[in-house]
């Protein structure tokens, strides 16, 4: 294909193109091979914002590569900064729809930390999670997931050496797009497997798939119940596959990869965070290779919005009360530091108590949900 034949095509995007993909690009072109690593550096290494600055490119290339294509599926519309440093991103794509990422410090590691999102809202519907009460609009492609690391970089001029699949949607039900952006994320951007962490609701088909795929990534899984009745209502897609099919597909997946899984419980008061509960967790997952953290639940729903604090109340009319009608909180800190001690010492397996970080500007765990201080002008922090 000669350069006037790719005229006249909607404009496709550079960015989340493989280096194989380039050099095809720059074959058909007829363009000598050496300029797709050229442009994969701009693109991945550099983190440029316009096919302009790709100087070592001659003129009458970037403009022909300007006139075809564009850079980035992503445009910046707002950026919020947290008392603690964590800086909250929304994203414009495509179509309108609007996506969150968040980047954070990491204080033991002395880098930063990505998480991003693989889905417009999430279809799971978990009742304490900001973007479960979104509904699920659309799944990203695996472009508009790594943009968001290298939109990140572009912004903030420091690298990103940590990317957590924690933020909207559900990774494994968008499992091509997400394994895409995966390997992109190591080939591409140059983040190690073992500095990706996927987290997932349980989609017990897709673990083992992703077993398969014998990746260096750490998997997290939200478990959040060690019953199938309490986990039913925490998670909703447990009645589809049981606690008992996530487990054997954990275990499988540790026989695959040989990688130590991460179990993330959320931490909600009279719910979940009972010594009971502690004994039950810990029984569910002896002999399973793996670590606990918890996760003090993160409001939602807040008063930033509405100007009032609403409460979000668990409604299930199959249950006994007192879980039928509770409402969401945090336990107080001394019973989910009772619960990690009961639980480290039965099973013997490490805790951890998940920091939380940019609650001030709803970017922690659970709270992104496209909502942003309205005064906010474009880009502004
Ligand atoms: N859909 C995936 C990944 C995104 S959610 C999943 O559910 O695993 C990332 C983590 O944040 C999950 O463990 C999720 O249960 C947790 N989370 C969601 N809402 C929360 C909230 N309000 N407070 C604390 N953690 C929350
Ligand atoms: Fe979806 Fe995860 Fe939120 Fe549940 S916690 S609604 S799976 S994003």
């Amino acid at each position: 294909m000669q350069e006037a034949s790719i005229k006249n095509r909607s404009l496709e995007y550079l960015s989340g193109l493989t280096e194989t993909q380039l050099i095809s690009l720059v074959t058909k072109l007829q363009w000598p091979s050496f300029k797709a690593q050229q442009i994969h550096s701009w693109i991945y290494k550099k983190c440029i914002s316009s096919i302009d600055e790709m100087t070592d490119l001659s003129v009458k290339d970037r403009d022909f590569l300007n006139k075809n294509y564009k850079l980035s599926p992503l445009e910046l519309t707002q950026k919020q900064i947290s008392e603690d440093k964590t800086i909250k991103y929304l994203w414009k794509l495509n179509g309108g729809n609007q996506v969150e990422s968040v980047r954070m410090f990491l204080e033991d590691h002395d880098s930063y930390s990505a998480c991003i999102s693989s889905q417009v809202g999430c279809a799971v519907g978990c009742p304490f999670c900001a973007t479960g009460k979104i509904g699920f609009k659309r799944n990203l492609k695996a472009a508009e997931i790594v943009d968001q690391i290298l939109g990140i970089q572009k912004d903030t001029k420091e690298r990103i050496s940590n990317v957590v699949f924690m933020g909207q949607g559900e990774p494994l039900l968008n499992y091509d797009e997400v394994l895409t952006a995966m390997n992109l994320i190591k080939d591409s951007v140059g983040i190690g497997a073992r500095h990706i962490t996927l987290s997932t609701s349980g989609i017990v088909p897709n673990i083992k798939k992703l077993a398969d795929e014998k990746l260096q990534i750490t998997l997290a899984i939200s478990l959040h119940a060690p019953d199938q009745r309490t986990r039913e209502i925490l998670v909703p897609i447990s009645k589809k596959y049981p606690i008992s099919e996530l487990m054997e597909s954990l275990h499988y997946y540790y026989e695959k990869t040989k990688r130590r899984i991460t179990i993330e419980y959320v931490m909600l008061d009279g719910i979940n965070d009972q010594i009971e509960k502690a004994k039950e967790l810990s029984d569910l997952i002896k002999g399973l290779h793996c670590h606990i953290n918890l996760i003090p639940y993160n409001p939602i729903e807040h008063s930033e919005i509405k100007g009032q604090r609403s409460e979000i109340r668990i409604q299930d009319s199959h249950l006994p009360s007192p879980i039928s009608d509770l409402c969401l909180k945090r336990p107080p800190r001394k019973r989910i530091y009772n619960f990690k001690d009961v639980l480290e010492k039965r099973s013997g397996k490490k805790v951890t108590v998940r920091k939380e970080r940019g609650v001030d500007i709803a970017a922690a765990c659970g709270q992104l949900a496209n909502i942003f201080n309205k005064n906010l002008e474009k880009g502004q922090e």
